[in-house]
């Protein structure tokens, strides 16, 4: 059989050769990096994490991505079996160890015998001897493919901005100051107890951080990208402040569900969380700190935060510029090029946003292009799945001018029945949809992979 070709060893493109290749369909998997990088990955390995290592939360009965999670699994995700092998704790989350985890999606991929890796940019149009392709390049797709796919569809990719959030050492927070604690104190173990630290600020302290993160120097822009917006799921830190004094209080830094053992009486007036990066729990994250301050301003901001004085940082905070389609206008329902079909797309390219997501369309891409070669003909997920609601979001229902990237979120499914859902709180609600598209995945995935029941 002809290979599939697959550009793009990220999330997605790691995922639709996993499900391709697990299907019987042998795939070649083009990933330019180490040979060439992008201003967000640091190795060569297949689902490098960029940022944060948390694919959100797992709660599959009541949470749209824990939902998605759950599919996944079903569906045989590569990502997800990693996640299991690489997890370090994180409360509701599941958050992986990063280099665990791309180690462990490395080598599953090397091992397949019907996939194979060469290394090396795709730097435009794909061969037409090519004739099943899916371009998995995510955000930071190179330059020379973006403007191949720019002038094929006719159209500049849209664009906008994400930034990354800091990383410290733990060894070099002052623990007299900060302690661990889960917010609500969800978690038992030790280890769970372990997966977030707080560092509390008084009235004045939260005051002078706000004045100070207000004040510092930022990354100027250049004039073009004036007009770019920002995600709002992933606002800098300093731009929530500008909205505002309290916004950071009522968002990241909110102190509730959280106990000062240094000082039981005293509640603190804001909360600064970070979680735990990896395994050795030896790297927190900033949560919500996302920025585009100045790397040298970047220090002093960041150690006017109590416990974080003499902090080191393993990595500071950055912006990044993402490229993505319009896909509703673009794509067909089984995401191929309207204008030539034998190339697909799947990931962060196609307008969903985040890991998972990515992920999640990537297992799609893989089993539309293996069903196609196959000769046997696949539905699309339905819209009451938490894939089939994302498909039909970014492939026809989300309005082509306005067109934003997406989370999965339950205001993409279908209404539940208004007669059977009634007058339930938010959390039934949740339930209903996430039972509703239990039911349905399990229905699709047994006729997209029939030897599932074996797996
Ligand atoms: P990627 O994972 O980026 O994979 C694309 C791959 O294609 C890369 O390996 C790249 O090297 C390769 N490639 C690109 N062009 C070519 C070419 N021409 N030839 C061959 N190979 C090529 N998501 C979250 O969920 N949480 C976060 O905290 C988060 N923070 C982010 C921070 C930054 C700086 C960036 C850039 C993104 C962030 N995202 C985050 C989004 C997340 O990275 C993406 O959703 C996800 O990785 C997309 O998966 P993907 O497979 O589409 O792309």
């Amino acid at each position: 059989t002809d290979p599939i070709h697959i550009i793009g060893g990220g999330m997605a493109g790691s995922e639709a050769a996993w499900a391709a290749a697990c299907l019987g369909v042998p795939v070649v998997l083009h990933e330019m990096r180490p040979e060439v990088g992008t201003d967000a990955h640091q190795t060569g390995g297949f689902a490098e994490l960029v940022c944060s290592n948390s694919f959100r939360s797992d709660d599959d009965e009541s949470n749209a991505v824990g939902l998605l999670h759950w599919e996944m699994r079903r569906a045989g995700s590569i990502m997800m079996a990693g996640a299991e092998h690489a997890s370090v704790p994180a409360g509701g989350a599941l958050a992986v160890d990063r280099d665990l985890f791309s180690d462990f999606v490395t080598a599953r991929l090397e091992d397949h015998p019907l996939i194979t890796i060469e290394r090396g940019e795709v730097a435009g149009l794909p061969p037409e001897t090519w004739s099943s392709v899916i371009i998995a390049t995510g955000p930071l797709t190179s330059a020379g493919l973006a403007q191949a796919i720019g002038s094929l569809t006719g159209e500049e990719s849209l664009a906008f901005f994400d930034a990354i959030a800091p990383i410290v050492h733990a060894e070099s927070v002052d623990m007299s100051r900060a302690w661990f604690q889960s917010r609500y104190d969800k978690g038992e173990t030790e280890d769970e107890r372990t997966a977030y630290l707080n560092c509390p600020m008084s009235r004045e302290e939260y005051e002078r951080f706000i004045d100070a993160l207000l004040a510092a120097p930022k990354t100027e822009f250049k004039e073009w990208e004036r007009t770019t917006p920002y995600f709002e799921g992933c606002l800098p830190i300093e731009v929530m402040a500008e909205r505002g004094r309290e916004t950071l209080r009522y968002g990241p830094l909110k102190p509730v569900g959280l106990t000062n053992p240094h000082q039981p009486d005293i509640k603190p007036h804001a909360v600064v969380q970070l979680r735990r990066e990896n395994r050795l729990g030896t790297l927190y994250n900033l949560v919500g700190f996302q920025t585009k301050l100045k790397y040298a301003a970047q220090a002093d901001v960041f150690s006017l935060i109590p416990g974080l004085e003499n902090a080191r940082f393993a990595r500071l905070g950055g912006i990044h510029r993402n490229t993505f389609l319009n896909s509703p206008r673009l794509l067909d329902g089984e995401m191929r090029l309207r204008a030539l079909p034998r190339l697909r797309f799947a990931g962060q390219i196609t307008g969903v946003e985040g890991y998972v997501e990515s992920g999640a369309m990537g297992i799609l891409a893989g089993h539309f292009a293996a069903a196609e070669r196959l000769g046997r003909p696949l539905a699309p997920p339905p819209p009451e799945t938490a894939m089939g609601a994302l498909l039909a979001h970014i492939t026809g229902g989300a309005d082509a001018t306005t067109f934003q990237p997406m989370n999965v979120n339950f205001g993409l499914f279908p209404p539940l029945d208004a007669m059977k859902s009634g007058r339930k709180g938010k959390r039934d609600r949740a339930r209903a949809y996430t039972a509703r598209a239990k039911t349905a995945f399990d229905a699709w995935i047994a006729a997209a992979r029939p030897s599932a029941a074996a797996e």
